[in-house]
């Protein structure tokens, strides 16, 4: 179907004006935008929640205020201020991108689009997002919430990428590019959620096909779930009097540059104890020997699910070296809080250590 993009852009703003929220990271209407914050909260808030995201938000914006405080902060520090929220990688390129802004750039974010979606994990999304919310430009965004608002404009159940991108383009232009597109979201997350839309409250249930047709909870359609693949990791907890050894993984891995117990994934056939030996062999040349099983813990990735089999462990011969690693640490149990670990690896690290976490 053809949608009015002239009467829905209006309808749009209008509402937007009137009902979005109050988010830190949001400059007062009329107001100029800070880009390097909106380019954090953007990327803070792919595949995370906004209450989630708020205090990490202000805590990052206290401790790193500006590009050159970032780009000057090390890995580590990065990762910490990261800890909890997950998927580390977007950290990571966030860090490396504004270093690069501001060793190229002078410090200031790009405001045109090719040089801005040249820097390290920007891509269309979060492109789009800065380009049109910090510089009024008119640049498209499609995410999970436009996706599902557009799916139900157009009453459509499988709505194509590509055609999602064009519908994108064809609303933003005009004035105030960026609130129309933040107007799209705002009312996927507020109004036409994935559950029980309320419709009732929606400035363009008019011009929606899907409300129309009564289809709104099936539009889109649910896509089917795969199931993930597993893996059984043994995960040696190798102490030496108070302290556990820590390896920090390989930027390059999943979870690059955390800190985490040294890891295997278990061979068919292989016991957990002999696996925690064989993490210890070829990951930091030394040789272990496994003892008592201390915590097992179970973490969901985006493309697999992973069992962690903590033993404790330790050495027979040899000094840890980061064979297969970044670097080693012995790490006093009570100060294990200070180094930037995933959450399973905190996990563990509260079921296998003799000191809770703070
Ligand atoms: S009418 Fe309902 S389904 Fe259609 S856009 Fe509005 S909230 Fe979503």
């Amino acid at each position: 179907m053809s949608l009015d993009f002239p009467t829905l852009r209006s309808r749009l703003l209008a509402w937007y004006d009137a009902a979005r929220r109050d988010l830190p990271w949001r400059a007062a209407p009329g107001a100029a935008s800070d880009p390097y914050h909106v380019w954090l909260s953007e990327v803070m808030l792919q595949q995370t929640r906004v209450e989630t995201v708020r205090p990490y938000y202000e805590r990052w914006v206290a401790r790193f205020p500006t590009v050159q405080a970032l780009a000057a902060a090390p890995l580590d520090d990065v990762l910490k201020a990261w800890e909890g929220l997950g998927y580390y990688r977007r950290a990571r390129n966030f860090h490396r991108a504004v270093q690069e802004v501001a060793a190229r750039h002078g410090g200031r974010v790009p405001g045109e689009p090719e040089a801005f979606r040249a820097l390290p994990g920007v891509g269309r999304y979060t492109a789009g997002a800065v380009m049109s919310i910090a510089f009024g430009r008119e640049e498209p965004v499609v995410d999970g919430n436009v996706r599902r608002v557009f799916a139900r404009w157009t009453d459509d159940p499988a709505p194509a990428v590509d055609a999602q991108w064009r519908m994108a383009a064809a609303l933003v232009p005009g004035e105030r590019p960026g609130d129309v597109n933040q107007a799209v979201m705002e009312l996927g997350a507020t109004v036409c959620t994935p559950r029980n839309p309320r419709c009732g409250a929606c400035p363009v249930r008019d011009l929606c096909a899907a409300f129309a047709a009564g289809t709104q909870n099936e539009r889109p359609a649910p896509k089917k779930a795969k199931p993930l693949p597993h893996e059984d990791t043994a995960v040696p907890v190798i102490q030496r009097g108070g302290d556990v050894l820590l390896v920090r993984r390989p930027v390059a891995a999943r979870l690059g540059g955390m800190w985490a117990f040294p890891q295997a994934i278990r061979h068919d056939a292989e016991s957990v104890a002999a696996a925690a030996e064989r993490a210890a062999a070829e990951g930091l040349n030394v040789a272990v020997r496994a003892g008592e099983a201390l915590a097992s813990v179970d973490h969901v990735f985006t493309h697999v699910r992973a069992t962690y089999h903590a033993v404790r462990c330790t050495v027979v011969s040899g000094e840890p070296r980061a064979v297969r690693y970044d670097d080693v640490a012995w790490v006093p149990w009570a100060r294990i809080g200070d180094y930037a670990l995933p959450v399973a690896q905190k996990r563990i690290a509260a079921l296998a250590g003799p000191h809770p976490l703070a």
